[in-house]
């Protein structure tokens, strides 16, 4: 089976059926998603894009991103990345795959562009309009074409997908996914949770993550059913979807699920005359108290799962009632076979802790170009997850700990090596050793140690701006602690595993956006300007309050126009790290708010400043 098959196949025999909704838009209906499919596989052949070639992908999270991965795989290789990415980013990513052409919405003022125009790689251009139904959009520019239009449908073994994992180097892994891997775990999601044509999803998870593409929106189209593409989790409209879509499921990170919970005493009427059939988490560790507390609010049940971009998503999984449910498990195999090795690759039996490894048809078969990774990955066929974890006799399995050097941010993975290395590219740092700290809100958070070079001198803050110019910004570490040496552990080995703990280092529930964006319009005179500055920076609507700059579209060469645009209209020094710590119009405000406070000047409501100090 191949993606595009299952649509053909749902397209003939339920035309009319709806698959795609999203906010403010008509619903997208199965046959003219098929259509649009077809008809874009063919524009990417003429654009000269052939079936092995790598198209990359920069959308907002939508229904575009999602007909744009359906229509991309059903021609070529689809390569979603994360608007957020820097430039250097967007540089190694798009060389890496290496990327044949990018595909970009063109309301987006990405660096994306500035890189993929210096390394020739032609730019497509999707635009769509508002008044369409959902996801459907049109394609410029690109390649010259000289590949004849060929729609035939991919094989069950070409690679319909490519997304770069963390792993044990500061070298991001590509793992390559079939239309059978993809199409094995959109079965197995739907079998656990016995989706049907009558379920419709909420998707808040961005789609350039395995999570949202697998667990929300194939899962859903395989079974028949419908997703409902958001831009992103918004705490604050999260309610009115509920009340607007009737969603019979939705699948989030813990840290949403906590958003959610902020806010349900205010929504007990959506919440009693919703339909909701169960709620799903997985990506992260989600802890016993909110799993219990989303059930007492909802009346669902709520379904742990256990998933890796490796295995296409989905590993285990908790079952449905009546059979059991275990907090502080993952549940059951669901899809994969599951056991737990040994160092040496030997099974071990039930209550006995080590690496979880996994086999099945939802597995890659391993990671393009990069034959070291392959011999450390897989044993004897299995490939070993980098959790630790125990099976207990019913073979529900316990995630237990990590082996594989990575930092769990709220759901988004981070490579501490990665970060060490953009340290390190700092002149003043000699040796760094990024670390991840417990967080009350996301879980996992960033942090760093660094030895300064003798006779050098750098601040924390320059630092942590430093990494912003050349990372993500949910990659820079959010402490960094000056030492004499890095902490080496037992073996002489720099060790990060334990280190938060030995320094005291822990972070409080303040609200940072993560994969989270919040919709709300502006609500001071300060918020108005500062929302005013972003849409002329990045040629776009106004924004909402709590949308992340960086998510749409925003890097460090427009950060520092911002900043400079701030200090130009309302007098205010705010530095570049603030708005990395701050990339929200509600954040800036608060800083810009404080130092205005501390001169104090007013802000009226017609955007004036009152320059009336105080003496
Ligand atoms: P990703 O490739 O981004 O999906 O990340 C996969 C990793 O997320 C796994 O190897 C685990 O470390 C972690 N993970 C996924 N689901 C869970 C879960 N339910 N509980 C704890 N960790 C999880």
């Amino acid at each position: 089976m191949s993606i595009p098959q299952n649509l053909e196949e749902r397209g003939r025999s339920a035309p009319e059926a709806h698959a795609l909704y999203a906010p403010g838009r008509t619903p997208l209906d199965y046959g003219t998603l098929k259509a649009h499919v077809v008809r874009t596989a063919a524009s990417l052949r003429r654009l000269g894009i052939a079936r092995d070639d790598i198209v990359a992908v920069v959308l907002p999270n939508g229904p575009e991103m999602a007909t744009t991965f359906l229509s991309v795989s059903a021609a070529a290789i689809c390569a979603p990345l994360n608007p957020a990415y820097q430039a250097d980013e967007f540089a190694f990513y798009l060389s890496d795959l290496p990327a044949k052409a990018l595909v970009i919405a063109s309301s987006l003022d990405s660096p994306a562009r500035d890189v993929a125009g210096s390394g020739g790689i032609p730019i497509v251009e999707l635009t769509w309009d508002p008044s369409d139904p959902a996801g459907l959009f049109s394609l410029e520019g690109g390649p010259a074409g000289d590949v004849e239009p060929d729609i035939q449908a991919p094989h069950q073994n070409d690679i319909a997908l490519v997304l770069h994992t963390s792993g044990t180097t500061s070298r991001p892994k590509i793992v390559p996914l079939t239309h059978a891997n993809l199409c094995a775990s959109a079965r197995h999601i739907g079998a656990a949770l016995e989706l049907t044509p009558a379920d419709r999803c909420l998707n808040v998870m961005p789609l350039f993550h395995i999570h949202g593409l697998v667990a929300a929106l194939l899962s859903s189209l395989q079974a028949g059913g419908s997703a409902v593409c958001t831009p992103g989790f918004v705490g604050a409209s999260f309610f009115d979807w509920l009340a607007e879509f009737r969603p019979t499921w939705y699948t989030a990170v813990p840290t949403m699920h906590r958003a959610v919970l902020s806010r349900a005493a205010a929504h007990s009427a959506t919440i009693s005359s919703g339909v909701l059939r169960f709620i799903r988490s997985s990506s992260a560790a989600l802890p016993r108290a909110t799993l219990e507390e989303l059930e007492k609010t909802f009346g669902v049940p709520v379904i742990e799962a256990y998933g890796m971009t490796e295995a296409a998503h989905q590993m285990a999984s908790n079952p449905l009632p009546p059979r059991l449910r275990k907090p502080g498990t993952v549940g059951r195999a669901a899809g994969p076979e599951i056991t737990v090795l040994d160092a040496d690759g030997r099974t071990l039996p039930a209550r006995v802790r080590g690496e979880i490894a996994i086999q099945g048809p939802n597995v890659t078969s391993g990671y393009l170009r990069n034959p070291k990774a392959n011999t450390a990955a897989f044993t004897g066929g299995w490939l070993r997850t980098g959790d630790e974890g125990v099976l207990d006799d019913d073979g529900y399995l316990v995630i237990l700990g990590r082996l594989k050097e990575l930092i769990n941010r709220g759901g988004e993975k981070i490579s501490p090596l990665e970060v060490d290395e953009a340290l390190m590219a700092h002149p003043a740092v000699e040796q760094a050793l990024t670390f991840s700290a417990p967080d009350a809100s996301l879980g996992e958070e960033v942090a760093a140690v660094v030895v300064v070079r003798r006779d050098m001198e750098v601040t924390e803050r320059k630092l942590r701006e430093f990494v912003g110019l050349h990372l993500a910004h949910f990659k820079v570490p959010r402490r960094v602690i000056f030492a004499s040496s890095i902490p080496l552990g037992p073996t002489g080995k720099p060790q990060r595993t334990g280190l938060a703990e030995r320094l005291g280092i822990s972070f409080d529930a303040s609200p940072r956006p993560t994969f989270i964006v919040e919709h709300v319009a502006p609500r001071s005179p300060v918020e108005e300007i500062l929302a005013s500055i972003w849409a002329t920076l990045m040629r776009s609507d106004s924004p909402g309050v709590n949308e992340n700059f960086f998510y749409a579209g925003g890097d460090s060469a427009l950060a520092t126009q911002f900043v400079a645009r701030v200090r130009d209209t309302l007098s205010v020094d705010v530095s570049l790290l603030s708005f990395f710590d701050n990339p929200t119009v509600a954040g800036l405000a608060s800083v810009v708010e404080d130092a205005l406070a501390a001169e104090c000047i007013a802000v009226t409501p017609d955007n004036s400043i009152d320059g009336s100090t105080g003496s």
